[in-house]
């Protein structure tokens, strides 16, 4: 081929991907917007969004993921007037087995497992001193409750007196009460996502009140979802890039909390103790799912910094602030964390 020739091909190859990026544009346009619903669940605000899906089909998946969150709620509270087997199991007499549906069974495992090789930073067997501090109650408190009952409450209130017999479950002492309320969240989100994808849905984010779960990716490109710094309201610590199928779930002191005498008091308890835990201000876990994520971010949250190797033997990743308002993370493992230049203050 002559040079002037061999010119004029590349010319016209240039204006055929010229034609080739305008049609991908065009395509682009052509999407399905996303689609963001929220629902109050759970306690929180739950917003849903899909993406790269027609507008009915997203609207009929998310009205049936809500309706199993919603579910899972009734199935798993401890407060409120309607019956469920977990306030059975709380009421029954120490020692008597009580059969539970294989549903709340196999959370309590998951709950238990936690609990043990986080030596007990995690326990699924707060119930009784967390409704004596009452942060879950409709009426929140503004002070702590009798030092005296806690501490005779937190002798029974040990995730070791909840035994599993011949198909049953018992309490080994009146104090030892179920409370899912630090993995519940977390099992309803991952159900959540389960319907969405038995819906043919493949790109979207579950965000309970900033837990949450994401599948897939936003027209090809990672998710981006920012992290709360556990002081300034309207700051981020930090955003993480997630595609494909990860579970971002903060623990935090500023959830539920009252200032008593100058000090913060809040949601998240020390098992050893019956007290909220003062090691960090914030804990936050990235894992496959959210069972898992919730439940270690609580974990962690207890255990504070030297609970980093542990989160991280375990495959999964974390973000910490200390007391001290420092931040200590692990390396990126599932979603890439990029810190804010000025995390902490
Ligand atoms: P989260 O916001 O997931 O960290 O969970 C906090 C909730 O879990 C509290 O409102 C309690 O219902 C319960 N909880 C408090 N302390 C613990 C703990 N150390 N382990 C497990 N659950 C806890
Ligand atoms: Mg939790």
């Amino acid at each position: 081929m002559k040079p002037a020739s061999r010119r004029r091909a590349s010319a016209s190859l240039l204006a055929l991907l010229g034609l080739l990026v305008q049609a991908q544009l065009w395509g682009c346009a052509r999407e399905p917007e996303d689609v963001k619903e929220s629902r109050f669940l759970m306690g929180t605000l739950v917003t849903f969004t899909i993406s790269g899906a027609p507008r009915e089909a997203a609207l009929a998946a998310i009205r049936d993921a809500a309706g199993e969150m919603r579910r899972i709620e009734r199935a798993f509270t401890i407060y409120g007037d309607a019956p469920n087997a977990v306030k059975a199991f709380n009421a029954a007499a120490p020692g008597a087995p009580v059969p539970l549906p294989d549903e709340v069974s196999r959370l309590l495992q998951t709950a238990l497992a936690i609990a043990r090789r986080s030596d007990g930073a995690f326990s699924p067997a707060l119930g009784a001193p967390d409704r004596l501090w009452g942060f879950s109650l409709p009426e929140p408190p503004s002070a702590p409750p009798d030092m005296a009952r806690l501490r005779a409450l937190m002798r029974g209130a040990k995730w070791t007196n909840i035994v599993h017999a011949a198909r049953s479950w018992k309490r080994l002492h009146p104090a030892a009460q179920l409370d899912f309320g630090g993995i519940a969240k977390g099992y309803a989100i991952d159900r959540a996502i389960a319907v969405l994808k038995r819906h043919g849905i493949a790109n979207a984010i579950v965000d309970a009140g900033g837990d949450m779960r994401i599948i897939g990716n936003r027209h090809g490109r990672p998710w981006r979802i920012g992290l709360r710094h556990p002081r300034r309201k309207q700051a981020t610590l930090g955003w993480f890039e997630a595609e494909g199928d990860v579970a971002i779930v903060t623990s935090g002191d500023y959830e539920r909390y009252f200032i008593w005498h100058g000090r913060r008091y809040h949601h998240i308890l020390d098992p050893a103790t019956g007290l909220p835990a003062r090691r960090s201000m914030s804990a936050t876990v990235v894992a496959r799912n959210a069972t898992l994520a919730d439940g270690w971010s609580t974990a962690l949250f207890v255990l504070g910094e030297q609970g980093l190797p542990l989160v991280r033997s375990l495959g999964m990743q974390a973000v910490l602030v200390d007391a001290a308002g420092h931040l200590h993370r692990t390396p990126d493992a599932l979603a890439p964390f990029h810190p804010s230049p000025e995390p902490h203050s």
